[in-house]
């Protein structure tokens, strides 16, 4: 029901041109003020997100909310740089016509972004403000873990003078609100993040209506350290790459390709920085290891582990 209710919303506020219907520079001029608005409340948000999220407050200040506030500017930028193309078209009929065709681009309707847990505010910024820019309106679906910034968000965007209606937020379990949302008929796009396993199921709800998609889905990335590298930096990009919001990340470098060469230094370089690394709370600055999102998330976690030494790993 706060699914439809949301995108019933949207579609109204998209249809009444209260938005869409903004010159673009307006729009852009709304949006600069937004950044703004983050600007100033950036601490309070940074520790709202790793009050809710378990992250280290220093990551959610530099990422979370710092990288946050520098892509609103810039897609804020775009409202007004958003252009079509004319060609002439050689069409042989009828004899001697001319052809000019043009594109002209617009905004799709009803934008609706399901936003995964491992970075909440930036991933709904990602989300909410390119739509914004391009004059749709947008329904925000944060994971259920980490409802927090979205919320906080969404009353900023509304300070910042976009109009009632244009951005809806709603919170609560993916399988029941996001499939309702992925699957909603006034939907025009859905932009998912998030598991590979989820991301099919989406994809599923939204072909059924030919609604637009864009999947972000998990990644399994290789680091490689050839024979020339410096193992002291090696070691430090490969934790960095590995521990970086303790390691849920889409992006994390979770799998090491080690030159022959390198292999016994790198190992016990990784050895000795991971047995140094502290435990702390995400308030902590001097803990480099902070919690999980949820304790799901580190039952899973353990049983890697479990796993990984049943198979003759050593920890
Ligand atoms: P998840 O797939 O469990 O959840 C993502 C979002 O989808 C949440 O908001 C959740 O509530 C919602 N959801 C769950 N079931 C749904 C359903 N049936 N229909 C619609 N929505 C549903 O993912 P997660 O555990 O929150 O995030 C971790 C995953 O995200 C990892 O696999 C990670 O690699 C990936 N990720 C990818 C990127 C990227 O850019 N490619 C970025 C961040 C995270």
């Amino acid at each position: 029901t706060d699914a439809d209710a949301a995108v019933q919303s949207a579609q109204r506020a998209f249809a009444s041109g209260a938005w869409s219907g903004l010159r673009p520079a307006e729009r852009e001029r709304i949006l600069l003020r937004l950044a703004d608005l983050l600007e100033a409340h950036a601490e309070e948000l940074a520790q709202l997100e790793t009050l809710n999220q378990g992250k280290s407050i220093q990551l959610a200040r530099a990422i979370e909310v710092g990288g946050s506030i520098e892509f609103v500017r810039y897609m804020a930028g775009w409202a007004t740089k958003i252009t079509g193309e004319t060609m002439e078209v050689s069409i042989p009929a009828p004899p001697g016509a001319r052809f000019t065709a043009f594109t002209r681009r617009e905004p799709i309707g009803v934008a609706v972004g399901i936003v995964p847990w491992n970075f909440p505010l930036m991933i709904a910024v990602w989300k909410l403000v390119p739509a914004l820019a391009a004059g749709c309106s947008v329904v925000l679906k944060p994971a259920s873990e980490t409802p927090l910034t979205a919320l906080r968000l969404a009353e900023l965007v509304q300070q910042a003078g976009v109009p009632p209606g244009v951005v809806n937020v709603v919170t609560g379990p993916g399988a029941s609100v996001g499939q309702a949302l992925a699957g909603h008929p006034l939907v025009g796009k859905v932009s998912f993040t998030g598991s590979t396993e989820v991301g099919k199921t989406v994809g599923h709800a939204a072909l059924d209506n030919m609604t637009r998609l864009g999947l972000e889905l998990g990644g399994k990335n290789p680091m490689l350290v050839l024979a020339d590298a410096d193992i002291e930096r090696a070691a430090e990009g490969a934790l960095l790459g590995a521990f970086l919001n303790q390691g849920q990340v889409c992006a994390a470098a979770s799998r090491l390709y080690v030159h022959r060469s390198k292999f016994q230094a790198l190992t016990e370089a990784l050895a000795e920085a991971i047995a140094g690394m502290r435990l702390g709370p995400g308030l902590d600055l001097n803990a480099r290891v902070n919690p999980l999102v949820s304790q799901r998330q580190q039952q899973a976690v353990c049983r890697l582990l479990e796993r990984s030494r049943a198979q003759g790993a050593r920890a």
